[in-house]
């Protein structure tokens, strides 16, 4: 149980592990796209300010039909509307001299050629501006330089934003990831375990079944080992030893064949077989036994074949096993019936009797292996509660179903169904 919870607890630390950088990954990626979009309207902004600017200075200078040269100032009329975006609009002749500026502290040289800047102003509350120069060409002449800034704090804003978002956001998804890991962890576990849960339960249970057998032949052979004293005496204990040792192999064969015929059937077992021939060759088997039992026993078959896939050997054993129980749990006197009949696309294999019949509240288990009703009736009967454990896996590998209908002290009536298709 240890090894699972550790397992789980390793299932959930790969998955949170894996989804969680695949989540930051992603995170990142998403802020990075972003800044990048948001900085790419901010500048496409400042840019289309930046052009209605200039449109709006040339007008000007068209409207006093100025002239415009090379080394002329560029007068620009009084005002320089700052739009209530900008922070400055700042004029430089082609020389990059300052011609105008709508602020004070402005270099008065143009250190920058064009182009894009993010900078900084103002030490104490740092504030961050987008800078555009943008050269005005006319007749493929550079005439002056129009630099104009806005201030970064829209922008820096939405991106704290989406910052905060994405510190509070991503450790709450990391816990919720884990949370899912551990349950999906467990939902994984669960076969597994009920598998492990299964065979610790059944070797628990062979073990126990072993267990007195074993004690058993231990106290007749000690005692068969002794100075005889009564050679009768010794020869019944070693004939005890023999009948535990015949038991035992039964029981491990039992074991054996569980285990080897788990899961589905070999399908290069089957074989196409007359199930009806099969059910005859079983009725007289059981009707030399029936009368050394003195049970009365009657079976009812069609005259022609039926055919369907099986593994032969299989399926007469799991009939077997219900004849064998059918005889056991019979007293004397009773009667046994075998029918075969088709029902719905299904061949249906009815073993009935008229013997002690199964209590209401045993009939869902007795198909569990090791179940017996009242440990008593079936130890004085011999059986290990394995029959139709047996018979129910068979049945099952061969897509067919087996149930059992019982009135205590009136009979019990075992079906089993196989597909015909
Ligand atoms: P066992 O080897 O003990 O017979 P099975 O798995 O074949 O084991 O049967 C499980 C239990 O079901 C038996 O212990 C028995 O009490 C009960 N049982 C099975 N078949 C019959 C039947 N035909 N009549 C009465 N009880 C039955």
């Amino acid at each position: 149980m240890f090894a699972f919870a550790r397992s789980r607890r390793n299932l959930t630390y790969l998955f949170a592990l894996s989804m969680g950088s695949i989540l930051v990954v992603f995170a990142a990626l998403a802020y990075y796209l972003g800044v990048e979009n948001q900085l790419q309207a901010f500048d496409e902004e400042l840019y289309s300010i930046s052009k209605a600017i200039t449109v709006n200075a040339q007008r000007r200078l068209y409207a006093k039909r100025w002239q415009v040269n090379k080394n002329d100032v560029f007068i620009l009329g009084d005002t320089l509307p700052l739009n209530g975006k900008l922070v400055y609009i700042r004029w430089y002749n082609s020389h990059k001299k300052l011609i105008k500026s709508s602020d004070e502290n402005t270099p008065r040289r143009l250190s920058f050629a064009s182009g894009f800047k993010t900078i900084q102003i103002n030490d104490i509350d740092k504030i961050w501006l987008r800078e555009l120069t943008l050269p005005i060409v006319q007749n493929n002449v550079v005439i002056a330089y129009l630099q104009i800034a806005a201030p970064l704090t829209p922008l820096r804003d939405s991106l704290n934003r989406a910052r905060l978002f994405l510190t509070v956001g991503v450790p709450v998804t990391l816990g919720l990831i884990g949370i899912t890991g551990w349950f999906l962890g467990g939902l994984a576990m669960r076969p597994t375990r009920r598998a492990y849960e299964q065979l610790q339960r059944f070797t628990a249970d062979a073990s126990h079944e072993l267990r007195a057998p074993v004690a058993a032949v231990l106290s007749n052979a000690q005692v068969a080992l002794m100075p005889p004293e009564d050679e009768l005496e010794q020869h019944f204990r070693l004939e005890n030893i023999e009948k535990i040792a015949k038991s035992m192999s039964t029981l491990i064969s039992n074991l054996l064949f569980l285990a080897r015929h788990e899961g589905a059937l070999d399908t290069a077992a089957l074989k196409n077989i007359d199930l009806v021939l099969l059910l005859r060759s079983l009725t007289e088997e059981y009707h030399q036994q029936a009368t050394a039992q003195n049970l009365n026993f009657t079976s009812h078959l069609p005259q022609q074949s039926l055919y369907l896939k099986a593994d032969p050997e299989l399926l007469k054993q799991a009939i077997v096993n219900l004849l064998a129980n059918a005889f056991k749990y019979t007293p004397d006197g009773g009667t046994v019936k075998l029918r075969f009949l088709q029902r719905n696309h299904r061949a249906v294999i009815q073993v009935e009797d008229n013997g002690i019949g199964i209590p209401l509240e045993d009939l869902p288990h007795i198909f569990e292996r090791f179940y017996r009703v009242g440990n008593v009736r079936s130890r004085q009967t011999g059986g290990f509660g394995l029959g139709l454990a047996i018979s129910q896996q068979i049945i099952q590998a061969h897509r067919g179903q087996i149930t059992a209908n019982s009135v205590l002290g009136q009979g019990s009536i075992f079906e089993i169904q196989l597909p015909l298709s």
